[in-house]
């Protein structure tokens, strides 16, 4: 197995990766009932941090709410437990990945009243998703055949385990086809999201990036780089976009959790502004890092200390 960590907590106790089990009728496994997040510890000049800890556990309160999944932890357990998985492993930067889902509740669709979920807190290293090279020299991406979710089908507003299977079918194809990440269009055929980040798009020097109604996952670094574009005087505009609008940008980047800030070089194959990383990008791509030592002051309080 993949064992990325030594201990994980697991309704409550923290145990040994391995022992981290479920049963293979879970209603998760079946049916894809689990909402999650994921967190990033950062190494800063004030000591470990979580980087929006409070925000990531209220929007997988968020997206349990929106399934009507009963979590049997308060808000406050929540937090703590993600605290201890990253101490007990003694991670001074980690990906942070709590998980609730309905175990063992039976085959009916719909889960008993009184079944609860299963929740689980791990921690692991977890280095530049797309990898290190990517984060100046950028990523070549295609706009894949696969749309995102329409709305009122399932809902991307919430970070649940089925939605994945969109961007499963998103990234693969991309992969396949020899790029390194694929973005999907909506249902209007205006531009969505990545596999797993949102997008941005600079143009004489303004930043676009795709509304809520455009089938995104609200990203936390989305809203980050929001404010740390705006706070750096720079005009930030939520706007539907289209697919050309990718073609012609002047730069381009996508953001997440795991992501980060990943520039994009090349879209279906064209070269995007000069087919490197641009200034802006670079700018932010620096307020951003800069967080984590100091250089950009965090003036939102995003940084969390893990001693609580
Ligand atoms: N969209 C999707 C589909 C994602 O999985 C993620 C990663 N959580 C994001 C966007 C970016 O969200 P965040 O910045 O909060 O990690």
């Amino acid at each position: 197995a993949a064992k990325t960590a030594e201990l994980i907590w697991f309704n409550g106790a923290m145990m040994p990766w391995g022992d981290a089990k479920v049963h293979v009728m879970s209603h998760a496994l079946h049916y894809g009932t689990s909402v999650f997040e994921g967190i990033r510890v950062y190494d800063t000049h004030r000591g470990p941090a979580g980087f929006r800890l409070t925000e990531h556990v209220q929007r997988l309160f968020d997206s349990a709410k929106i399934y009507r999944m009963p979590i049997p932890y308060s808000f406050d357990d929540v937090m703590q437990a993600c605290r201890d998985a990253t101490l007990a492993n003694s991670l001074k930067s980690a990906y942070i990945r709590p998980l609730a889902f309905y175990g063992d509740v039976g085959m009916g669709i719909t889960p008993p009243k009184d079944a609860q979920c299963d929740l689980l807190v791990a921690a692991f290293p977890w280095g530049a998703y797309l990898g290190e090279d990517s984060m100046d020299a950028g990523v070549d991406v295609a706009v894949t055949s696969w749309n995102r979710l329409a709305p009122n089908t399932i809902p991307t507003g919430a970070k649940a385990g089925g939605n994945y299977l969109s961007s499963l079918q998103i990234s693969t194809e991309a992969k396949r086809n020899g790029f390194d990440e694929g973005i999907a269009l909506d249902t209007n055929g205006l531009v969505s999201e990545a596999a797993g980040a949102n997008i941005f798009v600079i143009k004489k020097n303004k930043i676009y990036t795709p509304p809520a109604t455009a089938a995104i996952l609200m990203g936390l670094t989305r809203d980050t780089i929001i404010t740390l574009a705006r706070d750096k005087g720079y005009q930030v505009v939520e706007e539907p976009m289209s697919r050309e609008f990718l073609y012609l940008a002047d730069e381009i980047f996508m953001t997440g959790t795991a992501a980060e800030i990943v520039p994009v070089r090349s879209v279906d194959r064209i070269e995007i502004g000069s087919g490197k990383r641009g200034e802006i990008t670079k700018e932010i791509q620096q307020s951003f890092f800069g967080l984590f030592n100091g250089e950009t002051e965090d003036k939102w309080g995003w940084l969390e200390t893990l001693e609580s």
